[in-house]
């Protein structure tokens, strides 16, 4: 049976990245050997490196004064190179969820944390509004895009301090204007790679100005000077990410996916509005993620989550358990995911409705 993988991560790649990773496996580039067995230094292998920064320049219009970098360690090890390189005294943060969160408490070793807002009483269901910006610190970070709670900010903010964000789960999902970030982070393993890297896009300027000491593995500009190859980096990782940026180029650009992305969601959302038996856990619609949508059993029909559960199963979907910290359920419905997958689940709903 065709599967329909819902994942919140890692999650669905296109099948071109499967497809073009499978033969690198065993021929890489004509060497007659492996990906997983040639150098990193050799020049095919630089060659992929090359191509992937160039592809993230192009598909997100990085400009000048910015550096591409894929590191290891994943988003979470962002949550602590950030504030190493780029916090001297003080820093704000959005309190948007578990992952806002992780990346307030890493921050804290380093300075002083100011939380601008939270969105803890309601659960994190909302994206909290009009909150103020210190204008002392030294950046504001946020997190684009709730994997967990299903929230997303989709502008990008309009400060007057340095801005960072961890868009780990909707980097390449739309257009964004680097230029009003000095620093972008995302592990690969939602809308890019396999588990294993993370993609960093940081400004040249934003760096060197901490009077701390920091250790050679966790200073962006060590990874800089390498060329992401200070020490061997993760090289399949990175091939599977060079393939899903192909395909991004293929597909039309992130424009285009920004507008598959926006009729996926609205298919489901649409339909979590218009089915008695369940509910959208966002309530606000401008706040409700185009990536990761979060809906549970409505009121008085919480007995049949198991059976809903089960019930889609049968149709090879995949992957649509709800976080612990939420319940329910949770599409995530990232770039590589088709239209058709979501289609499957609105009639698993509606087919779902009328037994009940
Ligand atoms: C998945 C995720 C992370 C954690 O990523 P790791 O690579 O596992 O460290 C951080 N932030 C967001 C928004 C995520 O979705």
């Amino acid at each position: 049976m065709k599967k329909h993988n819902f994942y919140a991560g890692p999650s669905i790649l296109s099948e071109f990245t499967k497809e073009e990773t499978a033969k690198a496996i065993m021929d890489f580039a004509g060497t007659g050997l492996s990906v997983m067995e040639v150098s990193h230094r050799s020049k095919e292998f630089q060659a992929v490196l090359d191509e992937a920064v160039e592809l993230v320049k192009e598909l997100l219009e990085v400009p000048e004064g910015y550096e591409v970098l894929f590191l290891q360690g994943g988003a979470s090890m962002q949550f602590c190179m950030v504030p190493y390189n780029l916090l001297n005294k003080k820093a704000a943060y959005l309190n948007t969820g578990v992952w806002a969160k992780k990346a307030i408490k890493e921050a804290k070793f380093f300075g002083e944390v100011v939380e601008v807002a939270s969105s803890a009483d309601a659960n994190f269901n909302y994206i909290p509004k009009n909150y103020e910006i210190p204008a002392d610190v030294d950046f504001f970070h946020y997190t684009s895009n709730n994997t967990i709670f299903g929230t997303e900010i989709t502008e990008d903010p309009q400060v007057n301090v340095p801005l960072v964000a961890d868009m780990s789960s909707d980097i390449f999902s739309r257009p964004i204007d680097v230029s009003k970030y000095d620093l972008i982070y995302a592990g690969a393993q939602k809308n890019l790679a396999p588990a294993g890297v993370a993609l960093v896009i940081v400004k040249k300027e934003a760096l060197g100005k901490v009077s701390r000491e920091i250790p050679t593995m966790l200073n962006f500009q060590t990874h800089i000077d390498g060329g992401s190859m200070f020490n061997t980096p993760p090289c399949i990782a990175i091939y599977a990410a060079l393939q899903t940026l192909k395909w991004y180029k293929q597909c039309g650009g992130i424009a285009a996916m920004q507008k598959s992305n926006i009729e996926k969601a609205k298919l489901l959302y649409d339909e979590l509005d218009r089915n008695a038996l369940f509910k959208a856990v966002v309530p606000n619609p401008a706040d409700r993620s185009v990536m990761n949508i979060c809906f549970v059993m409505s009121e008085g029909n919480e007995n049949l989550q198991d059976e809903f559960l089960a019930f889609t199963g049968t149709k090879g979907i995949v992957g649509i358990k709800g976080h612990r910290s939420v319940g329910g359920f949770r599409a995530s419905t990232y770039n590589a995911l088709p239209k058709e997958s979501v289609q499957v689940l609105v009639d698993a709903m509606k087919e779902f409705e009328s037994k009940h």
